[in-house]
């Protein structure tokens, strides 16, 4: 975890892009909520295959003319350069400054991959195009990513987005602190050392929770399953537990050097700003990098 202490800290909450009017009004309360605790930045995803990039754009928009800077997802798959350069020419005239970029997953059934392969190829592409304007973050998996061939070539293949330009990284979420420090261990044996901050999911619903986790290939311990299963449809007690289990994690991950938190927020204030406030995040020193 060496590496990892050298860097500033820096919190941040992502969003996903409101479907509705009503979604986007609650967003905004969200939001205005969350902007009270002062974070970094906040970030919006983006559909793959660009199935929500006008909603992306104009929240984004949104969200960075508010005063808080506010990253767009960018994923490759089913574009093509053109179309990626001019959504990056367009973020660039706003301001935007930072970019979460990603290769995506492409919903089934919908087109061809597109002309960038892999999120290496879109960051050299990014590189190419915008030069330095973006600073880049990109996508870690402590628990390796599930199409990945072993470990061994996912770790390589973090590497090559690190030598085509990325400057941080965002993990996937993890319930297990030592997977992320056995990563981290591992890119420092590899010479790769840029921030890798941990993405944290509060934990609000046990199904839900499930579903996505299997998806994603992060994995919920076998004693927070069963205490979860064991709560059924006991709402508050899942909240609670979760929100211990998550405090205690990321304030073992802090201690240990992690260069900062990124909440995946679900567009809810609750648990993010509880868990942020347990940790005393506020008052602990933290600068964008
Ligand atoms: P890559 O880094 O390209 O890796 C994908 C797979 O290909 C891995 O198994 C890797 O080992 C392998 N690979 C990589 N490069 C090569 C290569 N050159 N040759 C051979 N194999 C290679 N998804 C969305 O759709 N929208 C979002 O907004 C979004 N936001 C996310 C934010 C974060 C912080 C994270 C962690 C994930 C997010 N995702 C999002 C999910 C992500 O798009 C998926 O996990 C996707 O499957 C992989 O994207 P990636 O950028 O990690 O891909």
């Amino acid at each position: 975890m060496q590496s990892q202490k050298q860097f500033k800290r820096r919190f941040s909450f992502e969003f996903f892009p409101p479907k509705t009017d009503q979604g986007k009004e609650k967003l905004q309360n969200v939001r205005n909520q969350l902007a009270e605790v002062n974070p970094d930045f906040f970030s919006v995803t983006f559909g793959a295959g660009g199935s929500t990039r006008d909603r992306t754009i104009e929240t984004v928009l949104n969200l960075h003319s508010q005063g808080i800077s506010t990253a767009p997802h960018l994923s490759c798959v089913g574009g093509t350069r053109q179309e990626i350069g001019e959504l990056l020419d367009l973020y660039r005239e706003h301001g935007i400054n930072r970019i979460v970029a990603l290769r995506g997953d492409m919903p089934s059934g919908m087109g061809a991959a597109g002309e960038l392969r892999y999120a290496n190829e879109l960051v050299e592409f990014i590189r190419e195009h915008s030069g330095d304007t973006f600073n880049l973050e990109v996508a870690a998996y402590p628990e390796f990513h599930p199409q990945a061939r072993n470990a061994e070539e996912d770790l390589k293949n973090f590497a090559r987005k690190v030598q085509a330009g990325a400057n941080s990284a965002i993990t996937q979420y993890f319930f297990n602190a030592d997977s992320y420090f056995y990563f981290i261990d591992r890119l420092e044996k590899m010479g790769v050392t840029i921030p890798v901050v941990p993405g944290i999911m509060p934990i609000v619903n046990f199904s839900n929770l499930v579903r996505f986790s299997d998806m994603c290939g992060a994995e919920i311990p076998r004693w927070i399953r069963k205490q979860l299963e064991a709560y059924g449809d006991d709402s508050d007690s899942i909240r609670k537990f979760g929100e211990e289990v998550v405090t205690e994690m990321c304030e073992k991950l802090l201690a240990a050097g992690a260069p900062g938190l990124h909440f995946y927020t679900l567009n809810q204030v609750e648990p993010s700003i509880s868990i942020w406030k347990n940790l005393g995040i506020s008052e602990r020193e933290k600068i964008a990098f």
